[in-house]
């Protein structure tokens, strides 16, 4: 506190801390009896309080919770999202399909420890493949249950 300094430069400098309530109790009473006492002061934290409201409010409007659900359910996006997930799943699963089949047939028809080295790599991605739709699975879960418990409020 620098007492050369002019009582309202100080109580100024520190307004915004104040209406945080983040000074300590002696200086929140001390600036607050400066603000009963210097309408020059007041007023400015009434403006800082104002435009905060403002901004509060500016940011309340803009996650405009009213829309959300409706933008969340738009069945017609929801739909074209539905068989595009569908396309891209069918057709990952037919060129795996047409690949592993391949592979598969190349691999039996092998001996000796090129066959065993071919069911090993089979079991690795066949494992990998699982985790990956068990992840799938999960996801789509937690998706489930926490965007429609949103919406529904
Ligand atoms: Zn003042």
């Amino acid at each position: 506190m620098n007492s050369n300094q002019s009582p309202c430069l100080d109580v100024q400098e520190k307004l915004s801390a104040y209406l945080d309530d983040e000074l300590t109790q002696q200086e929140q009473q001390r600036i607050y009896l400066h603000l009963q006492n210097c309408p020059n002061c007041k007023a400015l934290a009434d403006d800082l309080l104002q435009m905060r409201g403002d901004l509060k409010s500016a940011v309340l409007t803009s996650v405009d919770t009213e829309h959300l659900p409706r933008v969340l359910a738009d069945r017609p996006a929801r739909r074209l999202a539905f068989v595009g997930w569908a396309l891209v799943i069918a057709a990952v699963l037919l060129l795996g399909g047409i690949v592993s089949w391949q592979f598969i047939r190349e691999v039996f028809s092998e001996s000796g420890v090129g066959r065993w080295l071919g069911i090993g790599v089979i079991a690795f991605y066949g494992g990998l493949f699982l985790l990956f739709l068990s992840v799938l699975r999960q996801r789509l879960i937690a998706r489930k249950t926490d965007k429609y418990k949103k919406v529904q409020l």
